[in-house]
């Protein structure tokens, strides 16, 4: 695709959903004082992205059972597979894991060959562990999978309220806007179990009960509701459910003593938290995994979404829900159609006319009829035999799905494992029949979208090393091969970006204009401005003057995205986490981000000082938890999960943790730290609207090692 990739380029951090710009050359990095995301600021993680960029661990052949080949062999068995699989046992014997990790292009491309060529439904990616309860939130209450807001908004918002996130680590740039933005008068509230370094940010710091978020803000509706602190206007003309949404709100939450008691909070923190909210008409509810990871995820975002449609604050400068995507691109993702019950650019497989569509712009007669199987499902169906070829792409579920030895085992029994990777050794890619080897963050072109709807390039600085090769090519020539060559026939990553961007011009045409995934200005790029491609949010229109503008904030006039332009508030009934403690497994087991690693680490782990902030795995305890146990800072300590799968990592001793409950990061694994996976603890309890698993609610036993 390139021979000679320029020295110094303005791209974009390739860890978290903030999507820092960032300045680099093989030299060095350092922020990109132009980008809107960071306006010259980069994290610890962001700042030491050079490190990572060592040749130390590269995947740089192809290899085909554990010999490396050249590509066309590599090609050839990959193919092959594909195609024996269709053959003896139909296109849903074939399914792909894809990866927020990945550019929008190669998604798109993942998701084309997928489900318009292969004809397979099963196409599901990590971010359904990530963003998915938000995504089912934002199509319920908006009609589509929109956040409203910008940054902007955490900086100009007169109480900032935090729910299930830790922002300060998990995004950490954003966390230093929202704290630079402090003035007299601006509040903060923290909602989580956990004392995080974000609490430090608090003036209320609600250290509730795991699992209750829903009954805090269905509470919160029934408030405002009592207190006539509702706007009945912006109800009446733009929204509906709010009777039904109350009433059941009133079931879980009739008053501040029954919300105070079920959340396990004082109450008068949870009567200081709702006059706040009533009282500030500025005001930005984040919320991030410890709201999303939950069998009631999509509930709990929902009672948020609520709240903030009662009062009319959606989409206003300063103020509205504001979903923090965990990953670089899991929205990038999200608008390709990468979720199993998605089929491409905002259209589901229940949009009238959105198979049709697609089977025009795409030329492909073997659209899905409906939805595929979601992440936990998928592995299931691996476990039992269904699946006959995966092609995992960018990503780790060895270690990052719930009970990860019964997915090492499905892995394991399934006859075909395809991995992309840039990465030779992980737990996944050691199932892998067919390793193919994908180019990294420096090496690779494309675009990624933001938290913020803000899409931006990665742009290429180093030169593709050995036999590596963007994702985009190695699925095109893998469609060429299967005989899928005249609609895979690109030249680079601009060609499917102009594709991708026509495709949602389409959808959105469709949708008679209440799609607001809309990108069709940028459908006619040259390669030179594609190449040139400034950071925008989408929708994306074009001025007279041919100046293409961004849109900061989505539905500021109380238009929704739905077919009758009204928000929706949804009734949220109590949902109690999917695990409970017995007298074998008391304790519930928190799990989360540490500031300084990413994911899984295979990159991160590779700079020595990201390693020194949290050199191994530790399990955080209450003084009192820790006196019962006979442990002390500093001890080894074994956690027990439900499924008898361990967790062992060094004790702090800390009056963060509630009593009874533990937290654990999520970063280690067993190639780094023996027993070293936070989700050997978590069982595979998912949503039941989102399918997104509970990672942050597990039960174990705790004894000294
Ligand atoms: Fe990268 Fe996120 Fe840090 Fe920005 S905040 S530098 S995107 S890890």
């Amino acid at each position: 695709s390139r021979t000679q990739p320029p020295t110094s380029v303005r791209t974009t951090c390739p860890y978290c959903g903030v999507g820092c710009g960032v300045s680099a050359s093989a030299d060095g990095v350092s922020p990109d004082p132009a980008h809107p995301a960071n306006q010259g600021r980069l994290c610890v993680k962001g700042s030491a992205l050079q490190e990572t960029l060592v040749p130390s661990g590269r995947l740089l052949r192809p290899r085909v059972n554990g010999q490396d080949q050249d590509w066309p062999e590599a090609l050839a068995a990959a193919s092959g597979a594909i195609r024996q699989a269709i053959a003896e046992h139909g296109p849903g014997s074939v399914a792909f894991y894809l990866s927020g990790q990945l550019l929008t292009e190669d998604y798109y491309v993942a998701n084309k060959l997928a489900k318009g060529f292969i004809g397979t439904p099963h196409v599901d990616t990590n971010s359904r562990l990530c963003m998915s309860s938000a995504v089912a939130a934002h199509k319920r209450a908006f009609g589509e999978d929109v956040v409203p807001g910008c940054y902007e908004d955490v900086e100009l918002a007169d109480l900032l309220v935090l729910a299930g996130s830790n922002a300060a680590w998990a995004h950490p740039v954003l966390y230093q806007r929202m704290k630079a933005a402090g003035r007299t008068g601006r509040r903060v509230v923290v909602i989580d179990p956990r004392r995080t370094a974000t609490a430090e940010l608090a003036d209320l710091h609600l250290k509730l009960k795991p699992g209750t978020d829903s009954v805090l803000f269905n509470g919160l509706l029934v408030w405002l509701s009592d207190q006539d602190a509702v706007d009945r206007a912006y109800l009446a003309n733009h929204c509906q459910g709010f009777e039904q949404a109350l009433a059941a709100a009133r079931q879980s939450a009739p008053d501040l003593a029954a919300v105070a008691r079920h959340c396990d909070l004082p109450v008068d923190e949870v009567a200081t938290f709702y006059r706040w909210f009533a009282d500030t008409a500025r005001t930005v509810t984040g919320f991030s995994q410890g709201i999303n990871q939950s069998v009631a995820g999509t509930d709990k975002c929902n009672a948020i979404i609520n709240c903030h449609l009662a009062t009319g604050r959606v989409g206003q400068p300063g103020a509205g829900p504001f979903s923090l995507t965990g990953q670089p691109n899991a929205m990038g993702g999200r608008e390709v159609g990468g979720l199993a019950n998605t089929l491409a650019a905002h259209m589901d497989y229940d949009t009238p006319g959105a198979r049709v569509r697609l089977a025009e712009f795409w030329g492909a007669d073997r659209i899905p009829t409906g939805p595929g199987l979601k992440a936990v499902d998928l592995f299931d169906a691996v476990h039992r035999g269904e699946i006959k070829v995966l092609w995992i792409m960018g990503t780790n579920p060895a270690v990052s799905l719930p009970q990860a030895a019964r997915v090492q085992d499905a892995l394991a029994r399934c006859p075909t494992v395809i991995v992309s990777d840039c990465v030779a050794e992980t737990d996944t890619t050691v199932h892998a029949n067919i390793l193919l080897p994908a180019a990294g963050w420096g090496e690779k072109d494309g675009t990624v979208t933001n938290s913020e709807r803000c899409i931006s390039r990665q742009r290429s600085f180093l030169p593709l090393p050995g036999e590596v090769k963007p994702d985009w090519w190695i699925l095109s020539a893998v469609a060429r091969e299967l005989g899928y060559g005249k609609a895979f026939g690109y030249q680079g990553p601009a060609d499917i970006f102009r594709e991708h961007a026509a495709l949602s011009g389409v959808a959105a045409r469709a949708s008679g204009g209440h799609q607001r995934f809309d990108i069709s200005a940028l459908s006619a790029l040259s390669n030179a401005r594609y190449q040139q491609l400034e950071p925008v949010q989408w929708p994306v229109f074009q001025g007279p003057t041919g100046r293409l503008d961004g849109t900061r904030r989505l539905f500021s006039d109380g238009r929704f995205a739905t077919a009758d332009g009204r928000g929706r508030l949804i009734p949220v009934h109590t949902t109690a986490p999917g695990q409970q403690p017995t007298a074998a497994q008391p304790l519930v087991v928190n799990a989360g981000r540490i500031r300084d690693q990413w994911h899984t680490m295979t990159r991160t782990a590779l700079a020595p000082r990201l390693l020194s902030h949290r050199p191994e795995p530790f399990i955080e305890v209450h003084p009192d938890d820790a006196c019962a146990l006979n442990l002390a800072e500093g001890d080894l300590g074994r956690l027990t999960g439900a499924s008898g799968e361990a967790f062992v990592g060094r004790v702090r001793v800390t009056g963060d943790q509630r009593p009874g409950e533990v937290f654990v990061p999520i970063h280690w694994n067993d190639r780094y730290a023996s027993r070293g996976k936070a989700t050997a603890l978590m069982q595979p309890v998912t949503d039941p609207v989102s399918g997104q698993p509970e990672g942050k609610h597990g039960v174990a036993s705790l004894v000294p090692v």
